[in-house]
């Protein structure tokens, strides 16, 4: 076992806040394999997560060879995990969830919802390559619903944000008006977003859902505060 230089100086520290031994840290940099992806639940594979947003927010994220990873993982991939995040440039999941070369797979759109492309591409990753949590994940002072709430109309933008305005009556739950600008109405819509994006997964994918009834799925809801960098599990 390599450990690097930064786990080992991690390990002689303390690491009092990472709770977990060098030795635990070099792991991470294994690769994601057929048979370890086999032998990990659908809670494990969100575990996984968990642990590697508090490394992120810790400030302790492992420092791994990722030419190594690329060479190890050339011929398969065997991620853990599916992610469904927005496209913003402060929420790449890779790193907020501290994952490497063949850890996670990741589809990216303006404000996180699913559509016929995203599901396809969702059971692509779980039905055929076997991940085994698919997670959505929203973010705080999202654009994507600010413009949504706003009712934006440009280009193609338009088309995007109708795939958000199912979201938008959680705003105004306890009456007033939408307002892009209330940060507790945005809040609001950009949970109700991720919660339908979460339900649309197994009420749209029959693939998804039979894995989810099998045991071997489990589909969760996030958002990402962008101040903290802390992911809040729904
Ligand atoms: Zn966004």
């Amino acid at each position: 076992m390599k450990l690097s230089r930064r786990s080992f100086c991690a390990c002689a520290l303390g690491a009092p806040l990472i709770a977990q031994p060098a030795f635990a840290q070099a792991m991470a940099c294994d690769v994601m394999t057929p048979e370890r992806q086999a032998l990990k639940t659908p809670d494990e594979a969100i575990q996984r997560l968990k642990e590697g947003n508090l490394r992120f927010v810790q400030g302790h994220t492992v420092n791994c060879d990722l030419m190594a990873q690329a060479h190890q993982t050339a011929t398969y991939q065997s991620p853990a995990a599916a992610i469904v995040g927005c496209i913003d440039s402060r929420v790449p999941p890779e790193l907020i969830f501290d994952q490497r070369i063949g850890d996670v797979f990741c589809a990216r759109i303006a404000g996180n919802f699913v559509n016929t492309d995203i599901l396809g591409s969702l059971e692509f990753a779980t039905k055929v390559s076997g991940a085994k949590a698919v997670v959505v994940l929203g973010h705080t002072s999202c654009g994507a619903i600010r413009s949504a709430m706003a009712g934006v109309e440009m280009g193609n933008i338009t088309g995007l944000l109708s795939n958000i305005r199912p979201a938008l009556p959680a705003a105004t739950e306890a009456g007033g008006t939408l307002d892009p600008a209330n940060g507790e109405q945005v809040a609001k819509v950009t949970v109700a977003n991720v919660r339908l994006a979460v339900e649309a997964v197994t009420a749209r994918s029959d693939i998804m859902r039979g894995l989810v009834e099998a045991g071997e799925l489990k589909v969760a809801g996030a958002v990402h505060d962008l101040a903290t960098g802390e992911v809040a599990w729904l």
